[in-house]
């Protein structure tokens, strides 16, 4: 079965493939060896294992016995049903020699590429029953809720069968319940609920019984491609009601609006124009051209250069994008491209580009406002000073003026900084309003990127084209939007908690993936996961046919060709799937299906059950089904009686999607297992994949050799070049990924930092010891600001000192304490440190006997007052260090927001943005760190121990429900009120 493998895979996936083939005979021999045992014996060698791991046998050597144990097991359970989903199924699987070979290279931390359909599900068993013996965290991650119960409740028999626990965690699951399921063995579920309960976990929960992840040890990424890079793209984010708002963006939308339609109108002006011309020179209707004078020629000339502009203008534009039909005109305009990149014609591009108000750049999804852009925003505002709104101050420079100003007073001097900073925040909030409401308007298209429902504003995933309630836009895109969309503005919310992805599964001590498409994307595995790919072979060679791409002019002939090939293909009775890339394309084509009269099933992305039901469908005779190409992901697709001798099920796809990947994905959907099968992509040149990223020199090479209507072009060159336009969306896409993880890596080392401090509060048992810390740390922080260890040459301040420390803690010092020749430094520190902590000490002691008073009078009637008030005390003071952390924690995450738009704005500068942003990041994270010290320290003093009042817990005659509960001890943190 292996022999081939070395012409297809190369040398170093050769060698590894050989190395676990010898471990996979082994695996067959122990398996054969225990046919004989008993049920009761086999169950047993769970025990056994957990033993030999606990004297010490590695995981690597038990791999054979144990991956022999899930087998054989399999093999008992053939025959028996299992309840999957609703329903009953025969258990009929003894994993295949390629499965144990994939679960082989899942123990050692590879991703296992297996296509579709050659059973992942089952392959996933034996490393996680393996992993699962060493009693760590182990976790399967699915791609959706569904999968996550379906899997858990039929492969998880196995585990079951063996007396290893192992549970589904899905959005559903209560909050009071996730302790528990992350308690069993193996855990399933989506990479959101482990992602959100790791925030929770560590940022909101206020104890360790709160908490419910226990650790992070092994973890198997189904359709790792689907979650690490598909996904990956936004971070999880909690997030919640921001205690200030500073958006302006209901002030500006109107100006806002204005100066698009200026842009708009100008633009379709210049269009209109453009066409009257061309029309006018009878190039509108194609065929012979007629011979121009010279004076014509310049008129063409300069239609094609006005439909340049508009196409940097607004490439949305309806005029433009029906010239643009014809390759011919498409050409002439695309000349004009190639003329202004030449470096000699910079300057007049620039000066072409002068004419419009805003250039858009649809590659990189950007736009810039030109003199003129800013002119039209100066008349929308009816105020000529206002030109300043989008322009930085120059902060240093002011500063240095101020400074320089002999005649200010120091006092004067600070005042007019202060208002400068200010003017300064307020002038950087409004811009980066400005910007994003600007991009609402230029680059999100309603219908498109979002919905608007019941005064909402609903994201549409780019993805699965599902609507996607609750989430939003960051950084105030959402607002903006909603300005544009005159719908109500939404609070601005302020982030609690948040992490990549990436991050997240960094924290795993062993990660494995697997997949039907990762070898294209090997690069990035290995460089941000240190995940290496390895293409298991399938078990039964692979019998699809895969057609050339059609390629068209037109989205109409494109969709034309389409429907012939599903008459044709539906005239054969065998199945069909339509893979789609949006919700969008999907209903277009279910329209032109029903009016060709062609029965089908539209799969919309809505609801992963019924999805998976429909798409189980899809293999049966004459079935055809229109899918987004990530719809119902992880169901396969069985052929169903009679249709394997047909020829199978035939993909079709209705563009070539942004990445190889997502092309293939879709492939192979069919002729899985070595069932029969076909596949074919339609390609135009309206797609957007074709309209921005291949060359310009494409349209050349049409225009000589443009076939006549309805035909295809059939050019092997083209297939280069698509193939070249989506390595280059792929590079983008892995920038743009590559780009949030290096900002959130900045990130990463302080959550770390802080996380585990938090965690340390928590978990304590002497949380008193932990104040001392604190107030120990303060007490030699500040030290350092008065005095420098040599006494004779530097600071020595010890009244400065004395004054700080009294009027930082309730103590005292007489004044020559510190004043004295023969003292040390060391001296003076222990000296303050040891007084400081004895009235820290002293005060908890009262705190305790108030409590003891307390309970006391309650009679020690709740089970509230019967803990030993040491133990209150610990709560506290544990519950007061945790509100700190959060409360600036919090702050510090509002301030890196800040810090991230302030920095993209100095990309002009020709700063590199990420190396400013690590720079000031860490400046900020020292300051959080003394501010949480410094406040904690002061917060430790000024907190008081309520009586509750004794009137409330008078018994009276009310009915039993509303009987007051009984009195709680509680506490006042005088640190949170207004300083007098
Ligand atoms: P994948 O995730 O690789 O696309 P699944 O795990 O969903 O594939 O399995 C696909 C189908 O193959 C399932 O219906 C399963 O029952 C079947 N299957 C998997 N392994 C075996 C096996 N060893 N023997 C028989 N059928 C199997
Ligand atoms: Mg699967």
């Amino acid at each position: 079965m292996f022999d081939s493998l070395k012409k297809i895979f190369g040398t170093a996936q050769h060698r590894i493939l050989k190395k676990y083939e010898k471990l996979v005979l082994q695996v067959n021999k122990y398996e054969e060896k225990l046919h004989s045992f008993s049920d009761e014996a086999l169950r047993n060698k769970t025990v056994e294992f957990r033993q030999r791991l606990a004297e010490g046998e590695s995981l690597d050597q038990l791999l054979p016995e144990a991956y022999a144990v899930v087998k054989n097991v399999c093999r008992r359970l053939c025959g028996t049903q299992v309840h999957v989903s609703g329903y009953d199924q025969e258990w009929d699987m003894i994993p295949y020699d390629v499965q144990i070979l994939g679960a082989i290279a899942m123990h050692h931390g590879a991703i296992a590429e297996m296509q579709t359909g050659e059973g992942k599900t089952l392959t996933a068993a034996m490393p996680l029953y393996l992993n699962a013996l060493s009693g760590k965290p182990v976790h399967l991650v699915t791609v959706n809720d569904y999968l996550a119960q379906r899997d858990c409740a039929w492969v998880g028999t196995i585990f079951r069968w063996l007396g290893l626990t192992v549970e589904s965690l899905t959005n559903s699951t209560p909050h009071p319940m996730r302790k528990s399921v992350y308690a069993s063995d193996i855990v399933y579920g989506t990479s959101s609920e482990f992602g959100f309960d790791y925030l929770r976990d560590n940022s909101m929960a206020q104890s360790k019984e709160e908490q419910c992840q226990r650790g992070y040890f092994f973890a198997i990424v189904d359709e790792i491609d689907s979650i690490l890079i598909d996904e990956a793209r936004t971070p999880l984010i909690i997030s919640g009601p921001s205690s200030t708002s500073r958006q302006m963006y209901d002030l500006l939308k109107e100006d806002v609006a204005y100066v698009v339609r200026l842009q708009r109108d100008l633009c379709n002006r210049l269009a209109t124009e453009a066409r009257k011309t061309i029309e006018k020179l009878g190039r509108l209707e194609g065929g012979e051209r007629k011979k121009l004078t010279k004076v014509e020629e310049a008129e063409e000339k300069e239609a094609f250069r006005k439909l340049w502009l508009v196409s940097k203008g607004t490439p949305q534009n309806k005029i433009l994008k029906r010239i643009k039909e014809d390759p011919d005109l498409r050409a002439e305009i695309d000349k004009w491209d190639t003329y202004y990149y030449g470096e000699p014609n910079k300057e007049e591009k620039a000066e072409t580009l002068s004419e419009l108000c805003i250039i858009i750049d649809e590659r990189s999804n950007e736009f810039d406002l030109t003199d003129k852009g800013i002119n039209g925003w100066v008349e929308a505002v009816k105020d000529p000073s206002r030109i300043t709104d989008f322009t930085m101050l120059d902060l240093g420079g002011e500063y240095a003026k101020i400074d320089d100003n002999l005649e200010l007073s120091e006092q004067d001097k600070l005042e007019q900084k202060i208002v400068l900073r200010e003017e300064d925040s307020k002038r950087k909030e409004r811009s980066h309003n400005l910007r994003q409401l600007f991009r609402a308007h230029l680059l999100m298209e309603k219908d498109v990127d979002y919905i608007v429902a019941e005064d909402k504003i609903i994201i549409i995933d780019e993805n699965t084209g599902r609507p996607q309630p609750g989430r939003r836009f960051s950084d105030g895109l959402h607002q903006a939007i909603e300005a544009k969309e005159g719908v109500s503005i939404q609070g601005e919310t302020q982030t609690y908690a948040t992490i990549t992805l990436q991050n997240y599964f960094r924290l795993y001590a062993k990660l494995a993936g697997m997949t039907g498409t990762a070898i294209t994307e090997a690069n990035e595995f290995k460089e941000i996961y240190k995940l290496e790919v390895l293409v298991i072979p399938s078990h039964r060679p692979c019998q699809r046919y895969d057609a050339n791409d059609e390629i068209y002019m037109t989205e109409r002939e494109k969709y034309n060709a389409i429907i012939k090939n599903i008459e044709a293909v539906h005239a054969k009775g065998r199945p069909i799937l339509i893979g789609t890339e949006s919700v969008d394309v999907s209903e277009k084509l279910s329209r032109i299906l029903k009016q060709n009269k062609l029965e089908h099933t539209v799969l919309n992305a809505k609801n992963h059950i019924s999805e998976a039901e429909v798409i189980a469908e899809a293999g049966k005779k004459g079935a055809i089904t229109v899918a987004t190409n990530m719809a119902g992901r992880g169901t396969d697709i069985k052929l169903k009686e009679g249709v394997a001798q047909l020829g199978g099920l035939h993909v079709i796809g209705t563009t070539r999607h942004q990445s190889r990947r997502i092309d293939r994905q879709l492939r192979g959907r069919s002729a899985r297992q070595g069932d029969p099968g076909s596949s074919q992509f339609y390609v135009s040149f309206e797609d957007a994949l074709m309209r921005l990223f291949t060359s310009p020199r494409i349209t050349s090479f049409l225009q000589r050799f443009r076939p006549p209507e309805n035909e295809p072009i059939s050019a092997k060159v083209l297939n280069k070049s698509i193939e070249t336009a989506q390595k280059r969306v792929e590079q983008r896409n892995y920038s743009m990924r590559k780009h949030t993880l290096e900002y959130d890596d900045v990130m990463n080392r302080q959550r770390t930092e802080i996380y585990s401090f938090r965690n340390e509060v928590l978990t304590t048992n002497d949380p008193f010891r932990l104040a001392h810390d604190i107030l120990e740390s303060v007490c030699l922080q500040e030290s350092q600001h008065h005095f420098t260890s040599n006494k004779s040459n530097g600071k020595w301040d010890p009244e400065g000192y004395r004054q700080w420390l009294m009027s930082h803690f309730p103590i005292t010092f007489e004044p020559d304490v510190f004043d004295n020749d023969y003292i040390q430094l060391e001296e003076i520190e222990t000296l303050a440190v040891e007084k400081v902590e004895a009235s820290f000490d002293r005060k908890m002691q009262h705190a305790a006997e108030k409590i003891g008073q307390a309970q006391e009078l309650f009679n020690k009637t709740s089970a509230q007052l019967l803990k030993k008030p040491e133990d209150i005390l610990k709560e506290i003071v544990r519950n007061l260090l945790i509100r700190h952390i959060d409360s600036l924690w919090q702050e510090h995450l509002l301030n890196i927001d800040h810090l991230r738009t302030e920095v993209s704005l100095r990309t002009v500068a020709q700063k590199d943005p990420l190396i400013e942003f690590k720079h000031e990041a860490f400046a900020l994270f020292d300051t959080l760190s003394f501010r949480i010290k410094t406040e904690i320290s002061h917060a430790l003093f000024k907190f008081e121990v309520m009586l509750p009042s004794l009137q409330k817990f008078e018994p009276t005659a009310m009915p039993l429900k509303s009987i007051p509960a009984p009195p709680r001890l509680s506490y006042k943190d005088l640190s949170l009120l207004p300083e007098i």
